[in-house]
């Protein structure tokens, strides 16, 4: 009794919930969530905490903080900028014109934007791949846990030589913020030739712990280019005076052909794989993730992802939101909301466990010590506050689709950050 009266005396933060979603289970009904230092330290129903004195928190609907497993927050000022429901090569070819022209202030600027927008759709921990240094020191200023991924491109020796440079100069700089791990995104087969693939191949095996993460299978044009060597990728290339990633069409799928280049073992996630072959949920089982983005899916006007049968061949399947220069918004509810309308055989449970618990099962975050994506004792105290549009004793899912249904608080660490 001495022990515990010790740790609700301590007790800096009570988070009193009309529901809140405990330990990935369901909704416990008027609940408070404890927190000390930043960790909720206990659970108990709010009628127990009467005599506690000490800062409270009221919120309607307590989620865990939503995990972003991919992310571009450097690309945030071309909302609207580029073109939607278009092949994916024309909308690469605008990406690459807008890469080539903006500033450096436009892309910090969008990153700044971007995780603003994180903030507000109630993200905690975001997976984010990208190359300026500016998007690295702003993400390391903000409250957001990240697992900042390097984006590499490199199709001749020397952008391979400067991709690696830079690289290495990420990895050897100090860890700042809350960033959980730094590693790498080879950005797709497409983009990363012979040189840079033999560099990682080297790199990865030296350091098997960088998470590394690629865009794999997510368009037509790539599966077309991986079987045959020609199509709109290949003419993309080609009419931008840009080298081919491989001499010969490889003649598979983007798994196997990481597989034969002896860079999957080294792949713990798989961004879109909109096209799997057979065999490829399994070989994203834990620890390993796939991201599924619904706001670029629908950006894009793609066929359905097959989100139940990689489900029921064992794949860790997370949601990301990809950047906004595919998508409409950076918000995890609405991804949620969209996911939730193009797979209406998922449960609120399954739907949340997509945003949470999944990605926490990730390799990069399995580890973390204290976890994230989960309400439970030890565990990080990072929330969604939302307000419940059909009231908190709605069905689950129905409360997550609701239209009225809004993030009305974010907090990291115990600490209000939107
Ligand atoms: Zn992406």
């Amino acid at each position: 009794m001495a022990s515990c009266a010790a740790v609700t005396d301590s007790i800096e933060i009570i988070f009193e919930a009309r529901a809140a979603y405990i330990a990935g289970r369901g909704l416990m009904h008027d609940a408070a969530v404890l927190v000390r230092g930043g960790l909720i330290v206990d659970i108990v129903p709010r009628s127990a905490t009467a005599d506690l004195s000490c800062r409270r928190v009221e919120t309607e609907l307590l989620l865990p903080g939503f995990i972003n497993a991919h992310c571009h927050v450097e690309y945030s000022h071309l909302r609207g900028c580029l073109p939607a429901g278009v092949p994916f090569p024309d909308w690469l070819a605008a990406m690459y014109d807008a890469k080539r022209h903006g500033t450096d202030e436009d892309f910090a600027a969008g990153a700044r934007e971007g995780v603003k927008q994180l903030l507000a759709g109630g993200t905690t921990t975001v997976v984010d791949s990208h190359s300026r240094p500016a998007t690295a020191a702003i993400l390391a200023e903000s409250p957001l846990r990240y697992v900042a991924l390097f984006e590499m491109i490199g199709l001749d020796d020397a952008r391979a030589e400067d991709a690696m440079g830079l690289l290495r100069q990420r990895l050897a700089a100090p860890s700042a913020g809350r960033c959980i791990a730094s590693g790498v995104n080879p950005h797709a087969p497409y983009t990363v030739g012979p040189a840079l693939r033999a560099r990682l191949r080297e790199l990865l095996g030296e350091r098997p712990e960088l998470p590394c993460g690629w865009h794999l299978a997510e368009s037509e044009a790539e599966m077309e280019m991986l079987a045959s060597g020609a199509g709109p990728l290949a003419d993309f290339l080609d009419s931008h005076g840009l080298p081919r990633a491989f001499e010969t069409a490889p003649g598979c799928g983007a798994v196997q052909y990481l597989e034969r280049e002896g860079l999957l073992a080294s792949c713990d996630a798989a961004f879109h794989l909109n096209f799997p072959a057979e065999g490829d949920a399994a070989v994203f089982a834990p620890p390993r993730l796939i991201v599924h983005c619904p706001g670029t899916h629908r950006f894009f006007a793609r066929p359905p992802f097959p989100m139940w049968k990689m489900l029921s061949c064992g794949a860790n399947i997370a949601l990301g939101t990809d950047s906004l220069a595919s998508g409409e918004s950076l918000s995890m509810l609405k991804q949620l909301r969209l996911a939730a309308s193009a797979f209406s055989f998922l449960s609120g449970v399954q739907l949340l466990d997509l945003a949470t618990r999944n990605p926490a099962r990730w390799r990069p975050l399995a580890a973390l010590k204290p976890p994230v994506g989960i309400i439970a004792p030890g565990a990080c105290a990072d929330f969604a506050s939302l307000t419940a549009g059909p009231g908190v004793l709605a069905d689950l899912r129905e409360i997550l689709v609701h239209p009225a249904t809004r993030v009305a608080a974010t907090f990291i660490a115990g600490e209000q950050v939107a």
